[in-house]
């Protein structure tokens, strides 16, 4: 696999798949990506002079130029990223999650189709189209259970929804059309670059800014956490080695809280980056009477100033997610033991790494908040 056309390359996974490729692969990538709001050349900043990549500006949905990047560019494997990913976002304009998610997976299989047809019996045999997708396909877990890749369809969001979709037509076009496909599910990942809407960095940002943490309800929903850099692991491991046809499921085997994520960044910034004096800062919470901050049953921030002494102070609850999903976790057996991939990073050591790449890297983040997203509550239905 020398060649690898990756859309959505200026996302946050998408960049760590083609820093992967470029930097410890050695193979020639071809990114192409729309650049929406969540797409940042700057992730792409330590392989953008490197010779063996390349960037095109291009939506997914425009057959035309897909196919003419194809044709020029004659790839071995394409991983197939692109894609509207907050599921927020999807509770308030679900349109573009449509457009992208579903007419731009069609428009991306037919043109590869197109192009594998002519390619010689060599190369069609070895030829990949890797669709990555997410574990929200498989709905929401009670208190027990992992989702497999038997786990029956049963998405709630229009983000998961649309993924679903996605999906299945992939699968459509393997057994109807022979295309050489795989498809990867993987549950929430974490780490460098990733943009400040997610749960992790807003976090980060916000208790660095003295801002209030919201959590959604009482901050108990599960998800099991995968470091970003373990999933383009997963990624160009199952583009090289899984089977055509198959499903391969990626998880870290770190099921949190959402409340439990939360205070772990905050312990780790009262240690990295400790208020003044212990006791110096200031929030934006009210605290409650037991010191708690107070809930907030609209959503609404507070907006009285405190002392703090640490940064759980500003952790406050805000109204729900509407159909917010209780429970995911993921069993990877199958990759680890079929294809041999296994997480390097466990949960703590790397939120740990992620905590300090905001600290060291405000370059990348603080345009971010200034010009595309500050983080205002979204998705309230
Ligand atoms: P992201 O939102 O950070 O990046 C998406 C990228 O796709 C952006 O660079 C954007 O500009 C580009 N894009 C959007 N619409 C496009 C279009 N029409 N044409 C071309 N490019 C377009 O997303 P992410 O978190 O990096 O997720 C990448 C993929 O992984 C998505 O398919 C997502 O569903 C899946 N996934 C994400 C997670 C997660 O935790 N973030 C977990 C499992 C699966």
């Amino acid at each position: 696999m020398n060649r690898v056309l990756v859309t959505g390359g200026a996302g946050f996974i998408g960049s760590a798949v083609c820093r992967y490729l470029v930097q410890e692969k050695q193979c020639d990538v071809l990114n192409v990506d729309k650049l929406t709001y969540a797409g940042v050349p700057a992730s792409l900043k330590e392989i953008e002079d490197n010779d063996r990549y390349r960037f095109a500006k291009a939506d997914v949905c425009d057959k035309e130029v897909i196919a003419e990047l194809f044709a020029a560019f004659q790839p071995d494997a394409v991983m197939h990223l692109a894609a509207e990913s907050h599921v927020d976002r999807s509770i308030d304009g679900p349109a573009a999650f449509m457009e992208t998610n579903i007419m731009g997976t069609y428009t991306m299989l037919e043109c590869a189709r197109e192009y594998w047809n002519e390619l010689s019996n060599d190369r069609k045999t070895a030829f990949r189209f890797h669709h990555i997708s997410t574990d929200e396909v498989y709905g929401s877990l009670g208190a027990e259970g992992l989702f497999e890749e038997t786990t029956p369809y049963d998405p709630r969001s229009p983000y998961s929804a649309s993924k679903a979709s996605s999906d299945h037509l992939v699968k459509a076009w393997f057994h109807t059309y022979g295309l050489p496909v795989v498809i990867t599910n993987c549950s929430n990942n974490y780490g460098p670059y990733h943009f400040p809407e997610k749960l992790i960095p807003l976090v980060i940002l916000n208790a660095l800014d003295g801002k209030p943490l919201p959590i959604y309800g009482k901050g108990d929903n599960i998800r099991d956490w995968l470091y970003v850099e373990d999933h383009a692991r997963a990624l160009v491991t199952v583009v090289e080695k899984g089977t055509p046809g198959e499903t391969y499921n990626v998880g870290g085997r770190n099921e949190r809280t959402n409340l439990e994520v939360v205070e772990t960044i905050c312990s780790i910034l009262d240690e990295l980056r400790p208020l003044a004096g212990g006791n110096g800062g200031t929030s934006d919470v009210e605290s409650g009477p037991s010191g708690q901050p107070h809930s907030t049953s609209h959503g609404s921030l507070p907006t009285s100033t405190k002392p703090i002494s640490s940064y759980r102070d500003l952790i406050c609850f805000v109204d729900d997610r509407p159909g917010h999903d209780a429970r995911y976790a993921i069993d990877a057996t199958r990759l680890e033991n079929e294809l041999g991939w296994k997480a390097q990073e466990n949960f703590e050591t790397g939120i740990k790494k992620t905590v300090q790449w905001y600290l060291d890297n405000d370059w990348w983040w603080k345009p971010l908040r200034a010009s595309r997203y500050a983080g205002e509550r979204l998705g309230r239905a």
